[in-house]
């Protein structure tokens, strides 16, 4: 009999190709009807036989476009009408229209197929794309999203490509970015003096000139990278001296898979997330015979690996054959360069040459950045091929929130209905040009997404750039949030708790309520308040910013902190060090004794760089958190001591002391026990802590999840013995997934806590 349905789709549905696809498989199953997008999802109205009408309702969300996601579908019966066929209607929509819109997506199988298929009219062509694949974030202008509103406008259609575009049953229907050689976007190869090189296929010519060890600035996708031969540790250095940029790593682009089995050890896990339609930058261990040239990762036993995500990169990494260096155009701490003149200027002294395109870049968008940790990915940045997608909330937001971020690693947020839009990585807002990058961000976030914010969450530093940003603002309630409940609450918002939580927060910094540095709290969280129950001594940090680029300041005050006056008895090699230079120390002892430029700080991050400092293993840093990577890196994850330590709780909130803990390390260093035990010792110690508070905790309120957030928890050894001492105690454990644990997380937890307030 026939029947008929009106169903209606809620989700990620509009420019993603889902149209099509809905076309498709209705044509497939011979059902007649239609379909049209509407304000919040798509429309459909079907006829057919019942049992095909059930299988057309069921496919729906498990055959979707891979960029789709299907929220909610309600059917509803209706009268059959008699259509003869399935035709896509002209959308409807009023002024309210709120389309969530795609990220930039890696190039599909269809599309890469197409690439390398001598017969096919985009042969070799790099700017490939379709409705499942390509430019989205990184192009768009203005909403709604339609190719006049994209940097695509400049480039008229070809007779061909317009009759797939307008072609309902072709891949390209409605492919905003649809090009080909004839009518899109070109490359053209320069050298530093922005001569244009001449030649047959730019794309061969720069992968002989990276193979003869060059450096080249590339357009890509949300901005430029600087490229080099992997294998030539000459090229990578050259390339580091022009960067300014020592030891921190640079990531990678490998051919493909099986050059994966050449230079890490990877498990399924790590494959699955380095080869996602996101296609991040994934941390992999690498293997011990690893051909890569020392200077890409120096004394760092991971290597952050990506593969080629657009058609240019899979043109070139085919020619070239050799792992390649793909670092961001910039130079140290400064935003990526993704306007070419720009790009011409700052990179000028860095490339030789530059392999560009003619498609501008409207917003930035640095590659992503991600690890598995206790066998979960987990996004270190959260940036290309993930934004704009939202993060799903538990709660409907009543009122619009925007939340600035912090100061390392800035994202900012914004609150609307069920969706928290976290914006791609801004950077660290040190420079009028990376807070440039963020008022940008704002202004073409609130385009995009017709946002209005009626609440402004920022951080309770009164020096933070985004907060002296946040309260120039004209958006009439502020709400000021303390940097650990916000990443404590990040953690929540991303795994749907409503708490009341045991919160761990570690990391290196953050304003207190105390105006001290925290970064080693427990806090009883919800996502309104909190109540900090519990915090690593406080320890004087001398010199303040200095001591977090010089941990060996940070090694001293704890010696100070364990030994008093008596560490200069201590024969290890770090106090040597200090007596051979001992002008500085006496200057520094004076300051701790004082008080004279030493702020008071719980950090957990500044405990890991003390301990690296007293180990020797790393005095001063290069990049942010490199002791204590280092540390972790040398640490024998088999290792089962653990050091002494204390919770004093006679007040509130209690103390952690970790004086016995130092005098333990210093011990075994006299006694000559290898650092990677003391390491693997001392991880075991940390998650004890972890492990012994967070039960005092629930004995006295019966609270059983533990949520785990802050930049610490980026480190998988201390993660995975934290979980498992939990679970073995009956805890609930949470921790980051689709959200960074790092300082890049924030704004989500920040915007929480004020429309928490706010309402
Ligand atoms: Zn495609
Ligand atoms: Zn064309
Ligand atoms: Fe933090």
């Amino acid at each position: 009999m026939l029947r008929a349905k009106k169903i209606y789709i809620e989700g990620i549905v509009q420019g993603v190709g889902f149209r099509p696809f809905v076309f498709k498989l209705a044509s497939e199953l011979g059902l007649k009807g239609y379909i049209y997008n509407d304000t919040n999802g798509v429309y459909i109205e079907v006829e057919g036989e019942e049992g095909l009408i059930d299988e057309f309702i069921k496919s729906i969300p498990k055959k979707a476009p891979p960029l789709a996601l299907v929220e909610r579908i309600f059917t509803e019966e209706t009268q059959v009408k008699g259509y003869s066929e399935f035709f896509i209607e002209k959308s409807k929509g009023g002024e309210e229209k709120f389309v969530l819109i795609s990220p930039d997506v890696s190039t599909c199988d269809d599309c890469l197929r197409e690439l390398f298929d001598p017969s096919d009219r985009r042969y070799r062509y790099p700017f490939i794309n379709c409705t499942n694949c390509g430019p989205r974030f990184t192009i768009i202008v203005d909403v709604p999203y339609d190719r006049a509103k994209t940097t695509m406008a400049v480039f008229k259609m070809c007779r061909e490509c317009e009759s797939e575009y307008h072609d309902p049953s072709n891949r390209r229907f409605h492919a905003q970015p649809n090009a080909c050689p004839v009518c899109g976007p070109s490359l053209k190869l320069f050298d530093n003096k922005l001569n244009e090189i001449n030649c047959e296929d730019p794309i061969k010519e720069v992968s002989k000139i990276l193979k003869n060890g060059f450096i080249v600035a590339i357009k890509g996708l949300g901005g430029y990278h600087l490229a080099c031969d992997a294998l030539n540790n000459n090229a990578v250095a050259e390339l580091r001296k022009r960067k300014m940029r020592i030891e921190k790593p640079f990531a990678i682009m490998i051919p493909d898979v099986d050059w994966l089995d050449k230079i890490c050890n990877y498990d399924e896990v790590e494959l699955e997330l380095l080869t996602s339609i996101q296609r991040p930058i994934v941390l992999i261990k690498k293997r011990r015979d690893c051909p890569i040239a020392y200077e890409v990762a120096p004394r760092n036993s991971y290597l952050g690996v990506m593969l080629p995500y657009t058609p240019l990169h899979h043109l070139l990494m085919r020619e070239v054959n050799l792992p390649l260096v793909m670092t961001s155009g910039n130079l140290t701490e400064e935003p990526i360069a993704y306007k070419d003149d720009d790009a011409f200027e700052r990179l000028g002294k860095i490339a030789d040459f530059f392999l560009v395109h003619n498609r501008e870049i409207h917003m930035r968008c640095d590659d992503s950045v991600s690890a598995v940790i206790a066998g979960k990915p987990v996004v270190f940045r959260r940036s290309r091929g993930y934004v704009p997608y939202p993060v799903k909330l538990q709660f409907e937001a009543k009122k619009q929130v925007l939340a600035v971020g912090g100061h390392l690693k800035n994202t900012f947020c914004f609150l609307k209905g069920r969706y928290a839009f976290l914006s791609h990585h801004i950077g660290d807002l040190e420079n009028w040009a990376t807070l440039k990058s963020l008022i940008e961000g704002v202004e073409h976030f609130k385009k995009l997404f017709d946002l209005k914010p009626e609440v402004l969450a920022y951080d309770m530093h009164p020096e933070y750039l985004s907060t002296k940003f946040a309260l120039e603002l004209d958006i009439p309630v502020k709400v000021p949030v303390q940097h650990h409940h916000a990443h404590v609450v990040s953690c929540m918002a991303e795994n749907g708790l409503s708490g009341p939580v045991i919160g761990v927060a570690f990391d290196g910094t953050g304003y207190g309520t105390d105006g001290k540095i925290w970064g080693g709290e427990f806090l009883i969280t919800e996502l309104a308040r909190f109540e900090r129950i519990a915090h690593f001594d406080y320890v004087p940090l001398p010199g303040g910013e200095i001591a977090i680029k010089e941990p060996w300041r940070m090694a001293l005050s704890y010696l100070v902190y364990s030994f008093g006056d008596h560490f200069q008895l201590i024969e290890i090699p770090f106090v040597k060090f200090l007596k051979e230079n001992w002008s500085k120390v006496k200057i520094l002892l004076k300051m701790i004794d004082k008080g004279i430029n030493s702020p008071m700080t719980s950090a957990v991050g500044r405990l890991f760089d003390a301990v690296s400092a007293i180990c020797s293993v790393r005095l001063k840093v290069n990049y942010e958190a490199q002791a204590a990577m280092e540390f972790q890196m040398v640490a024998d994850e088999d290792e089962s001591g653990v050091y002494e330590f204390e919770i004093i709780d006679s007040m509130r909130p209690w103390r952690i002391s970790f004086k016995q803990g130092i005098r333990g390390v210093v011990q075994d260093i006299e006694s000559g026990l290898d650092v990677s035990k003391i390491a693997g010792k001392f991880h075991n110690t940390i998650a004890r802590i972890i492990c012994e508070v967070a039960q005092k905790i629930k004995s006295e309120t019966g609270i059983n999840d533990v949520v785990l957030s802050g930049g610490v928890f980026q480190n998988a050894l201390l993660v995975k013995k934290t979980i498992s001492e939990l679970e073995k105690s009956g805890f609930k454990v949470y921790t980051h997934s689709k959200v960074p644990p790092n300082d890049g997380g924030i704004s989500l937890g920040q915007a929480v806590v004020a429309l928490f307030n706010a309402v």
